[in-house]
């Protein structure tokens, strides 16, 4: 049973209800007729994965949205994701020539309306690819593996992705809140992969419940490794064993479940009131701060080690932050966990003018990520540097020191951004497309 509770009103008023609604059809027909169709178009060049932006951009300003959603499906399997959450402010935005005049085509907002509108009037019509090139698994079904596995469905591979979660989209699904990602968004994308013909396998933990030896053995070409950086980073400090500590990507993970009422309220270890520090400045410090605002949480604050200027999350999920009511203490390198009776009481800081004590109730760790060993340790021959990512070659693209098997994403990268995940499992996904085509040549010499 699904139980909605994203519209619950809050106290302040806040919901898990989307907070940016889009545009009109109206809106966004006037906003790409501010487009001047540069002959050098530089949002090109700053998007990542080379989206023809000026193309579809023309195509919606003349009212042809199926014409706008076909160029953009030449290169993004996730549109409607990347419209929302990509950092258009640094790339496609940020290098249109209107932004020098504060006056930038809201490029991210265009890729939405037509993502969304397509959703809603089904204009892309599922194409039927023969599959006849291999055989591909994808372990994981964050940004990476749905890249991968769109792209060589694309080309005419059978491809069947292997995901531990029981359901598709990795960070997507059970990081990024509702309120910036509507779950309903990811689904109807993974849809549209599904769509092209690839099979999705959920609940499966690979290392566990099956190998990449097993893989293999049942007829699979190249394997690709997806599988992002699941564990979170610890702070050992001393009072690290007072309880009240707790990882951010694991209280986003519960909420998630709690919001779909898949688990009971008590299971997510906040409770209304409760004073809130968040240590880090990143996209996950944010997400969780705006979430417990959501939730309940009487006060929520972040403490960073830097300046406001080197925040790495979004600026406008900073910006939103402080415009619901988390407040920030910069300069401030976290020293020890204080509490009393085994319990957290505060967090002691160190901060340009000295130390002092901030107080909390619970302390939320968002300082970062590395990759899980489960498949590595399982697999022979799958090299990974000190840190745990997967080193991986520049021919064919993406592929590990095991041959067949192939990486991309955080799991390789570090944590990073969904359009970087994306621009590197587009070009692994040729890497492998290359590789499976000389191995069927191989085996018919
Ligand atoms: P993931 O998205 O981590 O996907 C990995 C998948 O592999 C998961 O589904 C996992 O369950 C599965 N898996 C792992 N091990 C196995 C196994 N053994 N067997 C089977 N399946 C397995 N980026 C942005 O661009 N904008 C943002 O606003 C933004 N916000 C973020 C907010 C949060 C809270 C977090 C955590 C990240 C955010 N990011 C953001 C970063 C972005 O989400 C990641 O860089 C991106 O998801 C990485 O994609 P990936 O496919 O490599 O890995």
């Amino acid at each position: 049973m699904i139980i909605n509770r994203d519209s619950n009103l809050n106290k302040l008023g806040l919901t898990f209800v989307e907070t940016d609604q889009g545009f009109t059809t109206k809106e966004a027909i006037t906003e790409a007729g501010r487009c001047l169709n540069c002959s050098k178009p530089l949002c090109r060049t700053g998007c990542p994965i080379d989206n023809d932006i000026p193309a579809f951009i023309q195509a919606l300003a003349k009212g042809n949205m199926g014409e706008a959603r076909e160029i953009i499906a030449e290169r993004s399997n996730l549109p409607a994701v990347c419209g929302r959450v990509c950092p258009h402010e640094k790339q496609c935005e940020g290098h249109c020539v209107l932004t020098k005049k504060q006056q930038g085509i809201k490029i991210g907002k265009l890729e939405r309306f037509i993502a969304d509108f397509d959703a809603e009037m089904n204009l892309l019509k599922p194409k039927v690819f023969t599959k006849s090139k291999g055989r591909v698994a994808v372990i994981g079904s964050g940004p990476a593996g749905l890249t991968v596995a769109g792209d060589l469905a694309k080309q005419g591979f059978t491809v069947v992705v292997y995901e531990a979660e029981n359901e598709p989209g990795g960070v997507l699904l059970y990081g990024i809140p509702q309120f910036r990602l509507p779950k309903e968004v990811v689904r109807q994308e993974t849809e549209r992969i599904a769509q092209l013909g690839v099979k999705f396998i959920t609940n499966c933990l690979v290392g566990a419940d099956v190998t990449i030896d097993r893989l293999f053995e049942e007829g699979f070409d190249a394997i690709f490794i997806g599988s992002g950086t699941a564990l979170p980073k610890d702070l050992n400090l001393p009072g690290r064993d007072l309880m009240g500590i707790i990882q951010a990507t694991y209280i986003l993970r519960t909420i998630t479940l709690y919001n779909q009422g898949k688990i009971d309220r008590k299971e997510v270890p906040i409770c209304p009131g409760d004073e809130v520090l968040i240590i880090g400045g990143g996209n996950v410090s944010m997400d969780a701060a705006r979430t417990l605002l959501r939730l309940g949480a009487g006060k929520v604050s972040v403490t960073f080690r830097k300046t406001v200027n080197e925040l790495t999350a979004l600026q406008s999920e900073y910006e939103d932050a402080v415009a619901e009511g988390v407040k920030f203490h910069w300069q401030c390198t976290p020293v020890s966990f204080v509490g009393t009776e085994g319990r957290l009481t505060g967090l002691e800081v160190e901060t340009p003018t000295g130390r002092t004590v901030l107080p909390a109730h619970k302390v939320l760790l968002a300082i970062g990520s590395r990759p899980a060993a489960r498949i590595i340790s399982t697999t022979k021959g799958i090299d990974v540097n000190e840190a745990g990512y997967v080193i991986t070659k520049k021919v064919p693209y993406g592929m590990t020191s095991r041959k067949g098997v192939f990486a991309g994403g955080d799991v390789v990268h570090q944590p990073a951004t969904v359009v970087l995940a994306m621009k590197e499992a587009k070009k692994v996904a040729k890497g492998m497309a290359a590789y499976v085509e000389a191995k069927k040549l191989l085996e018919v010499c």
